[in-house]
């Protein structure tokens, strides 16, 4: 079948296109450089650049892919999580264009789109895989059964997402917004183990009760404490060993969770997604620990880490497949959908 995805979850205004799991089109707009000078997405700013990217966009991505909207077999659209506003632009393009050309609607997750994604490149997922999904505003390690619609949520961050980490680290560092591929330049030339920043949540108490549950905001509160007490002495701030040495700290903790947990449940493949997924020492370090402990590891390129319409486009490709009733017509944008609910239903 041949699936139509809409994304305008935050910055991005996302259209792609699949034909099973071909990628056909994946047209991207981003709203990010209005944002840049405030250090993070403006709501009423990028709801504005949705409304005014969306037409062109789908127009572009039909165009690339080559077909009409009466080819669309169905049209999927992020419903949440992300900004309400945000949402709701993608949300009602994705209605009319349904409506007016007579087509099934699907309303999925972000998050677990960010995980299907991976299937357009490297085909369909082991069941079940282990998920760890990273991006700016979740860190989740998940169970992933089927990406129809059995995602079991095994843990989260309990304050920063990994990606809000390294744009507040960024920031402090004095790198533009988001600073996550910053400080991944940065970091390939610094020396990962000049500071030892300390790994959330892996203490025995700690992972007694939150095994696979992250913290970030006290690393991140470590590197500005580290940088003050630096600038007080009226030293130069190693800017490259700081990057690489909070970085290391991040993918640390990271891959270390996810190993166990793949582990401890029997699964044999880690799947990273979401944008963090397109930092280069994460891969690197979790392929390392993978290849030690016998799992297959996965992601997408770099492209389709960050948000766009493929990602959608993938999971409606999913979802058709198995089978997934359709959504109703009035679904609502739900700015904290919880991972589990991969699709609105049609209740
Ligand atoms: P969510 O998916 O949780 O709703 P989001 O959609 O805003 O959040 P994504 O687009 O998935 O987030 O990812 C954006 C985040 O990824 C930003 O925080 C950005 O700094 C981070 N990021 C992008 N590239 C890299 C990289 N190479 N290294 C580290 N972080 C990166
Ligand atoms: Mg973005
Ligand atoms: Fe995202």
């Amino acid at each position: 079948p041949l699936i139509l995805g809409i994304e305008s979850s935050c910055d991005e205004t996302g259209v792609g296109i699949v034909r099973g799991l071909e990628l056909l089109a994946n047209e991207v707009a981003s709203s990010v450089e209005q944002h840049a000078r405030f250090g993070g997405v403006i709501p009423e700013v990028a709801s504005r650049a949705h409304l005014e990217a969306m037409v062109p966009t789908m127009r572009r991505a039909l165009d690339v892919a080559g077909v009409k909207l009466s080819d669309v077999d169905a049209i999927a659209v992020t419903a949440g999580p992300g900004l309400s506003g945000a949402l709701l632009v993608g949300l009602a393009a994705a209605k009319a264009y349904a409506l007016a050309a007579g087509k099934p609607l699907y309303g999925v997750n972000h998050l677990d789109a960010h995980i299907a994604v991976d299937t357009l490149e490297n085909g369909p997922l082991p069941k079940p895989s282990l998920g760890l999904l990273v991006s700016g505003g979740h860190t989740e390690l998940l169970y992933v059964e089927d990406l129809a619609g059995k995602v079991r949520l095994l843990g989260q961050t309990l304050d920063d997402a990994a990606g809000e980490a390294y744009d507040k680290v960024g920031r402090i560092l004095g790198m533009p917004y988001p600073a996550g591929p910053h400080i991944d330049a940065a970091a390939r030339l610094g020396d990962p183990t000049a500071i030892d920043f300390p790994r959330g949540l892996t203490g025995p108490r700690d992972l007694a009760k939150h095994r696979y549950d992250f913290s970030f905001s006290g690393l991140k509160t470590a590197v500005a404490r580290w940088i003050e007490a630096r600038q007080r002495e009226g030293a130069e701030i190693p800017v490259n060993d700081v990057a690489a040495s909070f970085q290391e700290a991040v993918c640390d903790v990271l891959t270390a969770k996810a190993i166990d947990a793949a582990r401890e449940h029997g699964i044999d493949t880690l799947l990273l997604g979401g944008g963090v997924a397109a930092n280069s020492r994460l891969r690197e370090l979790a392929q390392e620990r993978c290849d030690a402990a016998g799992l297959t590891l996965r992601f997408p390129s770099r492209k389709l880490c960050t948000d766009n319409g493929a990602m959608v486009a993938a999971l409606g490709s999913h979802l058709v497949a198995a089978g997934v009733t359709e959504s109703r017509m009035d679904i609502p944008a739900d700015s904290s959908l919880a991972v589990e609910t991969v699709s609105l239903a049609n209740a």
